[in-house]
């Protein structure tokens, strides 16, 4: 069938949607990716059950369907590291460009034991998405690397970032693809990747990374600017449903670098942070914990919550089942699941972290009327701040923090308003109106670019 790709008058809803693509057994035959299985844990299949969702709703040309759910490219890599006993290992390297159409691919890396090609994959996905719901110009990418930065030194970190860099160093590059912090990366990786890149290229080039020390072309406020756009997220939330932050609280899942903020920041705007927890367990206060005190507490005790003595311990399984208003699970994927998401009192789940609530566990939260604002928009802060150090990087003139953030804080609230007329439009989950709402955007672009042949 012919995909409707020429190009007068531009394009409506109806045009992009031309070919009806119905969920019934035909059609999924075709659609159905060859793996036979539905393994509820695995985030590339999770991701897609939601995008068919949104696929369906928008009646998505066929062959659209199909370029979206494609990775444009993967790139895997061995990257051979001496380790500092004098052994040589190799560590599988991962970096995945989902989409490019609306710009050059961003993303971050992420170093962790069970990094692997479906997650990298899932999470190159959602920076397409999450880039196109606050309107940020660029495509979505991933990269990661399977190793434990935990049993590593900073040399071998250094050298396995060094080599890794190395190996893609055509595919980076700031105008094609620019990696960023994720789980287990931090502003010293950062600063290595930029380093190898700039050597090799023979000029220095901030702007190939985002992420990095202010010092060599960082920006202000993007070290906290995920933990912040939770926080808008949050606050723009309680508004739809009338909550005040002054008589809501809060639980924290993860105490990292998204988790510490968004805790830290809606205890300044008035809101009780009664429970937080790190990879030690949960805290619990009713009373709402000093959340400064906690954050000092942990840059005290090698960056961990283990004996924190301002609130009582519970465990992970207590604190998703709190009492509380707000529940923002900001540590990994899959921590809200169809075993745990009926146990949720919240009213409210704002996802910091990447993919913590399972398909199965959104149909609880559903049934049960808690509003779940998506990961996609929730967490998209951080992308927003990189996509104002990447212009300031290139324009070689730097903002204040305070312009930093009046920026970030309109871009996060006009893209949740924009999701949420998409869900109010489809009477949907906003999970599903965000989907929307990107795929809509990337569809129109590429309608707009056309295909290259
Ligand atoms: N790793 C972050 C995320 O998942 C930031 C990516 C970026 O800034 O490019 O959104």
């Amino acid at each position: 069938m012919a995909i409707p790709f020429d190009t007068h008058p531009l394009p409506s809803q109806r045009d992009l949607m031309a070919t009806p693509f119905k969920r019934d057994v035909k059609t999924r035959a075709v659609y159905q990716e060859p793996t036979p299985t539905f393994d509820k844990d695995n985030p590339f299949q999770s991701m897609m059950e939601r995008f068919d969702y949104a696929a369906e709703l928008l009646e998505l040309d066929r062959g659209l369907y199909e370029y979206l759910r494609s990775s444009s490219r993967i790139h895997i890599t061995s990257v051979p590291v001496v380790m500092d006993s004098g052994e040589l290992k190799v560590f599988q390297g991962y970096r995945v460009i989902h989409n490019e159409v609306l710009g050059p691919s961003k993303g971050g890396i992420r170093y962790a034991p069970d990094v692997h090609l479906d997650e990298v994959k899932a999470l190159a996905a959602w920076m397409t998405w999450k880039c196109a719901i606050v309107g940020v110009p660029f495509g979505g990418a991933k990269g990661g690397i399977t190793c434990n930065p935990a049993e590593m030194s900073p040399g071998e970190i250094e050298r396995l970032t060094r080599r890794y860099t190395a190996n893609l160093l055509d595919v980076f590059g700031p105008d094609k693809d620019i990696p960023a912090p994720d789980m287990n990366t931090n502003e010293q990786v950062m600063a290595w990747l930029l380093d190898t890149y700039s050597m090799h290229v023979r000029r220095t080039e901030p702007a190939v990374v985002t992420g990095k020390p202010i010092l060599i072309g960082g920006s202000q406020g993007r070290r906290e600017a995920t933990g912040r756009g939770v926080m808008t997220s949050t606050l723009s939330a309680m508004e739809k449903l009338g909550m005040r932050p002054g008589q809501s609280t809060v639980a924290v899942q993860g105490f990292g670098n998204v988790g510490s903020v968004a805790a830290q920041l809606l205890r300044e705007q008035g809101c009780s942070v009664v429970a937080v927890s790190d990879v030690s367990g949960g805290y619990y206060n009713p009373n709402g914990i000093d959340i400064d005190a906690a954050i000092e507490y942990m840059a005290n005790h090698g960056r961990s919550l283990a004996g924190f003595d301002g609130a009582e311990p519970i465990s992970n399984a207590e604190l998703l089942a709190l009492d509380v208003d707000v529940l923002a699970p900001c540590a990994k994927e899959n921590q809200l699941t169809s075993e745990n998401a009926g146990d949720v009192k919240a009213k409210i789940v704002v996802e910091g972290a990447n993919g913590p609530t399972t398909p199965g566990a959104d149909d609880i939260l559903n049934e049960n009327g808690v509003l779940v604002v998506p990961d996609i928009l929730a967490n998209a802060g951080g992308v927003t701040v990189s996509y104002f150090e990447w212009v300031q990087d290139r324009q070689g003139y730097f903002w204040s923090l305070d312009r930093v953030n009046r920026r970030l804080d309109r871009m996060m609230r006009s893209g949740f308003d924009a999701v949420y007329a998409e869900t109010e439009r489809f009477g949907v989950p906003m999970r599903i109106g965000a989907y929307i709402n990107a795929i809509e955007k990337v569809a129109n672009a590429l309608r707009l670019r056309g295909i290259y042949a």
